[in-house]
């Protein structure tokens, strides 16, 4: 025998377990589940993104595409513990569609598997939703609300031409001009200088990591000065992920939200930071793929394709925003200067941060009103 082969009775290493299902898992809320359409969406790059439609139970009403923030899915317009922003779109005769993009902790790309950039977002995922909803709806009106990254991508698909006819766009937090605090920025630069070789995500969930790991001075460094002893509310609501930013006014959260934090915003990806740095350097939306032509599509500075924007834009933000601090007056401002033809509106949220905006408990109250008669002047 020439070839022999050699078996080894030393146990082989434990590889470490990658979530490889595309199914995103499933949602939390409180609707009759007959009412929840969830369809398998592919962007036109192949990667399965979930796509959910909410019946209203009768026809003809103006749909509302609803796109999350970074890390955050879904879900976070569904809370089952508060009067959420479905509850309420329903109940004022809308039609409520939910897009998972590929930076959803409901799929696993956001932690394994391929990685992207919010090229592809703005790209691939969010005009595959438009297309989709619009081919469901015909010539019904198409709305979209969208949050943080959901919609800094949406301003870049917009500027781009690729999701042109929506009948007006509410953006919360950040659209053109993101601006992040100074320290902010200086972190996103060291963390992600330093961790890169060592780490590729940051986790949200103490309890998954341990106490003793690779991350448990980025813990140690968020419990700093801390009032509440959550470590999963310290990493986001006093580092933001280890950045030093605040997602949310403590306060405004329901205690069911705060308990399950660790549900709604999952690792954040390290490799992302170069794309977001020069985004942030730019104060403005850039591509990150300058020689591939895949991208050409999308413009190199979206600032400077506003003039594209065919449709209402509502800029919202908490008076609190701990994370992109003023960008959405920035944004109207510079805006109202460089193309006064547009239909730009900025309105603040006295007492509101980031996140609450959309998972505090009182946001039916606070900030879905502004959302709902943005919506009735334009349907
Ligand atoms: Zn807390």
């Amino acid at each position: 025998m020439i070839f022999r082969t050699t078996r080894t009775t030393r146990p082989r290493p434990a590889l470490r377990r990658v979530r490889t299902t595309p199914t995103p898992r499933p949602l939390r809320h409180r609707l009759d589940a007959s009412r929840v359409e969830e369809i398998p969406l592919h962007a036109a790059d192949g990667v399965r993104l979930g796509l959910t439609r909410v019946d209203p139970g009768d026809r003809g009403r103006p749909a509302v595409l609803l796109l999350h923030g970074h890390t955050a899915s879904a879900d976070m317009f569904l809370l089952p513990e508060t009067r959420n922003l479905v509850d309420v779109l329903l109940d004022e005769g809308y039609e409520p569609w939910l897009l998972d993009w590929r930076g959803s902790c409901r799929l696993p790309y956001n932690e394994t598997g391929r990685r992207y950039t919010y090229d592809d977002v703005a790209l691939y995922d969010i005009p595959a939703a438009v297309s989709h909803i619009r081919e469901r709806i015909g010539d019904r009106p198409l709305f979209a609300v969208a949050h943080c990254i959901g919609s800094l991508t949406l301003s870049l698909s917009m500027t781009a031409g690729l999701v042109p006819g929506l009948a007006g766009v509410v953006s919360q937090g950040v659209f053109l001009t993101p601006k992040l605090a100074g320290r902010t920025s200086l972190r996103m630069t060291v963390a992600g200088e330093l961790l890169r070789t060592r780490i590729d995500h940051i986790p949200v969930d103490f309890r998954t990591v341990g106490l003793w790991s690779k991350y448990t001075p980025l813990f140690a460094l968020a419990s700093r000065g801390a009032d509440c002893p959550d470590p999963t509310c310290q990493i986001l609501h006093n580092s933001a992920w280890g950045t030093g930013a605040s997602l949310f006014v403590h306060e405004n959260l329901a205690e069911a939200t705060h308990d399950r934090l660790a549900q709604l915003l999952g690792p954040a990806p390290l490799w992302i930071l170069p794309h977001l740095r020069r985004i942030e350097l730019a104060r403005t939306v850039v591509r990150w793929h300058d020689g591939d032509h895949r991208y050409r599509a999308l413009p190199a500075n979206a600032l400077d394709a506003a003039g594209r924007i065919d449709t209402p834009v509502l800029l919202l933000a908490g008076s609190e925003n701990g994370l992109w601090l003023d960008s959405q007056k920035l944004c109207r401002d510079v805006l109202a200067h460089r193309r006064p033809e547009l239909d730009v509106t900025y309105t603040e949220i006295p007492g509101y941060g980031h996140l609450d905006t959309f998972l505090g408990r009182g946001a039916a109250l606070d900030v879905y009103g502004h959302i709902l008669d943005f919506l009735g002047a334009h349907r």
